[in-house]
């Protein structure tokens, strides 16, 4: 459906901004090759023809001339340009010299998710028999783990959504918690709409009156880290008017008297004291949800990036269990993936505590079969190791050398003052990226890699489905694909016969092979059948099977027994609490023109112009209390940082929150300030709630 113009071809790829990863046609020019611009595609379903902000000006990064062209080496303090022989030498003897003197697991890997499948697969295997390190995780330890918890402790399997987007216009309810929708994943409003058009009713659980929530029927405006507590109270609704599926209880789950008990004190009067929204809110959200035939449960970072974010996610899909909202049109749960390819990144190994196929890297069976495919011997498997942000912490300690791909933790990662610290106390520190992030600025080597739209391979979107991204063949300047160059690395370190690959389509098919008769299986899946079909959902077992776009339609769930299990929570509060001194909670997230650490949209013009630097939102009530007027610069203070920013005075927020988002660097980072707790199951830190003061003043 592409529009064919004189001396321009088309290359058929997705936007890389999020997970719902909207087809588009990338203009090349076919005479230099260079990329003139971006049409969004008809012809693929998820978007049909649409893109927003973000999708309309990635293109923008393919020529930008910031772009990484030329390897660095750090030079009496300052980087300078080095070929890559130099590059790689220096990082292959400062690996042998440092595992020589510590030992394998000094050298750690610290990864992303805004990867192709076959990379994140190779990055995974890199480090486990490159390297032979256990020290490996990746920025969606921050990002979906407590999504991947919660699902895999209640249903057994974790795969972000349970239904395809086009399920959603089915549904009579929909119940979207902590996810700001409207900004974050744009495109899915339309089916919002479509489910609206046919009469569904739409609840809101955000501490914002965002514009998600500003379109709803209710808004339960939630104290940020009561969510437990406030569906405790929806449930104690649901049991005591009889809106429960009886029949789907008792024959499909486990656990459900457990909950029925604890629920029981979780008064509307008392769920209302704690989560400070009101008690004729609560009843009419639980009567919308538990009167409606179908509905969904939809959910981001807002539920889950707590220290009990796991739990919460767990408790939200009680809400669908309880009332038999599961396996057909429109009855189901989902969480939206944040970055581009969030659920292909948490399925092919590079988890700390994973094998490729979603397998467990404590389970015999899986390292036994694992070990036969990339034909190792079992024990030379090295793993579980540190998770992200303990990784970080280890830093100059037990790890003493970091490889960082397609992350920028200075960004994106708690207390980052910290952050900056342990990066500082490595003896070697590696990066590879298109731009120099705040992170690869602090590295001894900078690899420059190339961008999204020349690389092919597949992701996986929002929801589960498979798909493929044509690359532009070229390489600008003196940039390599990552994945030729781990291999070359692996290739000096001696241990080249295991990465002998070449093309991403000759990793996929290692990666099939790999995922077999795991949680998650791609082994029917081709690169034919993925641009002759439009994606294909996983699990997809053999090369006959069509995929699999909505899952429990059997009622089974992968335990056992087949039966889900209904888990109960008592509401314990954020791991950080206001007081005298700190009396205000602080609550961060994205807008709709940046993504992620802002590494790549900070240097789109566009984007930039839009929104240019970071903000505080306060209510009016709260600014007339402390004096603070529209415009003003404020400085907020946690317990582990400060940062300075101009106050946005708006009643879209709570009075007792601040939100500020966080796609910002150095004095620009809110994540100065936020709280390192981690979920004990997830290990998510808890960026949505930590105490602050606010202090007026005069400095920018
Ligand atoms: Fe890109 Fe997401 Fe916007 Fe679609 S909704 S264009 S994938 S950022």
């Amino acid at each position: 459906d592409a529009i064919e113009r004189q001396g321009e071809k088309n290359l058929v790829t997705h936007c890389c901004f999020c997970g719902m990863q909207c087809g588009m046609n990338i203009r090349v020019s076919t005479e230099t090759n260079q990329v003139l611009g971006v049409e969004p595609r008809y012809d693929f379903p998820m978007n049909g023809g649409r893109l927003c902000p973000k999708g309309v000006s990635a293109y923008r990064q393919a020529e930008h001339d910031e772009r990484l062209m030329h390897p660095l080496i750090r030079k009496n303090g300052e980087l300078v340009e080095a070929t890559w022989e130099e590059a790689l030498d220096l990082i292959v003897s400062k690996i042998q010299e440092i595992q020589g003197k510590y030992g394998k697991d000094a050298f750690g890997i610290y990864s992303g998710s805004s990867m192709t499948n076959e990379k994140c697969y190779l990055v995974g295997k890199f480090a486990r028999i490159g390297l032979g390190t256990k020290n490996i995780d990746y920025n969606g330890r921050y990002c979906m783990s407590s999504a991947a918890v919660g699902f895999n402790q209640t249903v057994g399997i974790d795969r972000g959504s349970t239904n395809p987007w086009s399920d959603i216009k089915f549904a009579d309810v929909l119940l979207i918690a902590g996810s700001n929708t409207a900004e974050c994943h744009p495109l899915s409003m339309p089916y919002i709409w479509g489910a609206r058009d046919r009469g569904a009713k739409l609840i809101v659980v955000d501490p914002r009156q965002t514009k998600t929530a500003l379109v709803s029927d209710v808004h339960l405006d939630v104290r940020p880290g009561t969510d437990i507590a406030l569906v405790n109270g929806l449930i104690h609704i649901l049991i005591k008017e009889n809106m429960i599926d009886q029949e789907f209880v008792q024959n499909h789950t486990n656990g459900f008297e457990e909950l029925k008990e604890l629920t029981a004190s979780y008064t509307p009067e008392r769920v209302a004291d704690i989560t400070g929204v009101s008690v004729e809110k609560i009843e009419a959200a639980a009567r919308m949800f538990g009167q409606a035939k179908n509905g969904m449960v939809m959910f981001a970072r807002g539920i889950e990036q707590h220290s009990n974010g796991s739990d919460t996610v767990s408790n939200y899909v009680n809400m669908c269990l309880i009332t038999g909202k599961v396996g057909r049109k429109g009855a189901g749960f989902a969480t939206f993936t944040g970055q581009g390819n969030g659920q292909g990144g948490r399925e092919h190994g590079q988890k700390t505590d994973q094998l490729p196929g979603y397998r467990k890297i404590t389970d015999p069976e899986a390292r036994a079969y694992i070990a036969k495919v990339w034909g190792v011997d079992e024990a030379e498997i090295p793993g579980p190791g540190l998770s992200a942000f303990e990784l970080l912490q280890s830093l100059g300690e037990e790890v003493k050398g970091l490889l960082l791909i397609c992350s920028n933790p200075m960004v994106s990662a708690p207390t980052v003052g910290s952050v900056k610290t342990y990066l500082e106390k490595l003896d070697f520190f590696v990066a590879m990226d298109m731009f120099l992030s705040e992170s690869a600025e602090l590295a001894d080597v900078v690899l420059p890699s190339t961008v999204w739209i020349e690389d092919t391979g597949t992701t996986t979107n929002v929801e589960g489905r498979v798909i493929l991204l044509q690359g532009l063949d070229r390489t600008p300047g003196q940039s390599k694909r990552d994945w030729k160059v781990l291999c070359e690395i692996a290739e000096r370190l001696g241990r080249g016969k295991y990465f002998q690959y070449d093309s991403p389509e000759d990793i996929f098919e290692e990666l099939r092979i790999a995922s077999k008769d795991g949680k998650a299986d791609y082994s029917g899946i081709t690169y034919e059948k993925l641009e002759r079909m439009q994606g294909v959902f996983w699990p997809c077992p053999s090369e006959e099977h069509e995929g699999t776009p909505r899952l429990f339609e059997d009622k089974k769930f992968f335990f056992p027994d087949g039966k889900a299990r209904i888990l109960s929570f008592e509401y314990k509060g954020p791991n950080e609490k206001v007081d005298k001194e700190y009396p205000y909670i602080l609550t961060t997230g994205r807008v709709v023109y940046h993504y992620l650490s802002g590494n790549q949209t900070r240097r789109i013009e566009a984007l930039r112009k839009l929104c240019p630097e970071p903000y505080v939102e306060i209510n009016p009530e709260t600014a007339r209390k402390l004096n603070i007027r529209e415009g003003e610069m404020v400085r907020l203070v946690s317990r582990r940082g400060d940062l300075t920013v101009p106050a946005r005075v708006t009643k879209i927020i709570r009075p007792d929150t601040f939100f500020v988002p966080y796609h910002w660097g150095k004095t620009m980072a809110i994540n100065h300030l936020t709280n390192p707790a981690l979920d004990p199951k997830s290990k998510i830190p808890e960026f949505k709630v930590c105490a602050v003061r606010i202090e007026k003043t005069e400095q920018r």
